[in-house]
């Protein structure tokens, strides 16, 4: 029996074993991780992560052929493949602080597989890392051996938070890179059979280890590039009267650009764009490529305008002040059907909105109100300028920051309702009943295009949607970008 063990228990880590376990019954799979809360979570009947379709995969597979860990050291020397799933976060500080990412977890977890190994391993880097970095982690492990032989592959997940599950079950492909000599060769085609037990074979691409890794960070940068795109054709709609919903279809209609991610929206979110831009930025930058680096940080440079120019919006119409007014914040995750907020726009719109004083009542399906706690203190980290931005203290976040039960409790004596989360159940609100709730005139801001903006106008509403026609009450009070 081929033994798989996964270091890391997280959004990656957890729901793509989870799909191998289920769909090779003859493979053990064991997940580890140092967190016990996060293992207690994975042996619990509450998942620590939101995912659909997810608890049935793990139900039908915990205790037969799949196990969740904190015993890191055994589960990694029994295994004949490690998979490495740890988080890699952007440098706070030191060389390259801001943009390079953070390997800590990375190289510990390698010193620790050449520590408790005691017989030859395939070790699969499965985190989004830069590239390059599995020579690094080769050289951790040889330099350490003491007679154990390893093999180095980078295997990218491509899986989207949400979909992960149907993802997993039916991926556009599978990329595996590994070394170009006969034992890489073998360790490559181990893995590539572990997978055809349900891919198709035509769609396990083999490349070598850079073009693996480099593909990753490609990949993200040429889908947060769509968004950035469209958001940024959305602002001249704006401005010219043009609606970007029709511009994105007739764009989109282009067989060679194709219809998805094309809908303009307050920003792209998710652990994995920026930090993957911020990579890429930095590694353009390492090799003496700055018009490279250049090209790609606009694109994130185009997000945070997005986010700051819907801020602006919102305090320009309500009269250039939102100070002492309840804002309704219906959405906090950074997409919808998950409950992952790193990242999200929300969290800047949040602070933007808490910084001209106004009192945010929050209100998503999947989002915990000690996780918007913890969001809007953090110390967020400012990618353009290595330093960080002042974070809510605890008692600003207690008179600013509230969270609600559901929509219409977040929307009771508010003045206006910001939409930042694409959630279905958004699209088929009451919007009456909100309205009668409300002060007068009453805004709506949809950060998402989800509501019926002329349904919403008939109701009584002032309207603002992203890239579309602004009615004349927001022509009136321009925002300042
Ligand atoms: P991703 O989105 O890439 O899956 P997460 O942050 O959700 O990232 O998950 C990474 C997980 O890896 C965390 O649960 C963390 O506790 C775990 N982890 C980090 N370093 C180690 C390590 N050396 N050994 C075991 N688990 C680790």
């Amino acid at each position: 029996m081929v033994k798989i063990c996964c270091i890391g228990a997280g959004y990656v880590g957890g729901p793509t074993m989870a799909v191998i376990a289920l769909k090779c019954p003859a493979i053990e799979v064991v997940v580890v991780d140092i967190s016990e809360q996060r293992i207690a979570g994975w042996n619990s009947e509450r998942l620590p992560i939101y995912e659909p379709g997810l608890d049935d995969v793990v139900r039908q597979c915990r205790g037969r052929n799949l196990f969740f860990s904190t015993e890191v050291h055994r589960h990694v020397g029994d295994a004949d493949i490690v998979f490495v799933s740890v988080n890699t976060p952007t440098k706070t500080c030191g060389l390259g602080a801001g943009k390079a990412a953070d390997l800590t977890y990375w190289e510990s977890a390698a010193r620790m597989i050449a520590d408790v190994s005691r017989s030859d391993k395939i070790v699969v880097e499965k985190s989004t890392v830069p590239v390059k970095t599995a020579e690094a982690i080769e050289k951790i492990l040889v330099h350490n051996s003491r007679g154990v032989r390893y093999q180095i592959l980078s295997n990218p997940e491509f899986l989207a938070e949400g979909t992960a599950i149907q993802d997993l079950f039916a991926p556009d492909r599978v990329l595996i890179g590994g070394r170009e000599t006969p034992e890489g060769r073998a360790a490559v085609k181990a893995l590539k059979d572990v997978y055809a037990q349900w891919v198709p074979e035509e769609r396990i691409i083999t490349t070598n280890l850079w073009s693996a890794e480099l593909s990753k960070l490609a990949a993200n940068a040429f889908l947060a590039q769509r968004i950035s795109s469209v958001n940024a054709i959305s602002a001249l709609c704006e401005a010219t009267g043009a609606d970007v919903t029709q511009v994105a279809h007739s764009v989109g209609k282009d067989a060679r650009i194709g219809p998805r991610f094309l809908s303009a929206s307050v920003g792209f979110g998710g652990s994995c764009f920026q930090k993957d831009i911020l990579n890429l930025v930095y590694i353009c930058e390492c090799y003496g490529l700055p018009e490279v680096a250049g090209y790609w940080r606009e694109v994130i440079r185009i997000n945070d305008y997005q986010k700051s120019r819907f801020v602006n919006r919102v305090v320009s119409s309500m009269f250039n002040t939102v100070a002492g007014k309840k804002v309704a914040v219906l959405g906090f995750a950074f997409k919808k059907d998950t409950g992952d907020t790193r990242e999200t726009p929300a969290i800047d719109v949040c602070k933007g909105l808490l910084g001209d004083k106004a009192v945010v009542s929050i209100y998503d399906p999947q989002v915990t109100g000690e996780q918007v706690s913890r969001d809007l203190a953090m110390n967020k980290f400012d990618w353009d300028h290595p330093r960080h931005l002042q974070p809510l203290s605890d008692s600003d976040l207690a008179k600013q920051v509230g969270m609600a039960a559901d929509a219409y409790e977040a929307a009771r004596d508010a003045h206006a309702v910001c939409i930042l989360t694409e959630w279905d159940e958004f699209r088929s609100l009451d919007y009456k009943r909100m309205f009668d709730a409300m002060h007068k005139p009453a805004f709506i801001f949809d950060g998402r295009n989800v509501v019926d903006v002329a349904k919403l106008r008939e109701i009584g509403f002032v309207v603002y949607s992203i890239g579309k026609p602004l009615d004349d009450w927001l022509k009136d009070m321009p925002a300042v970008a």
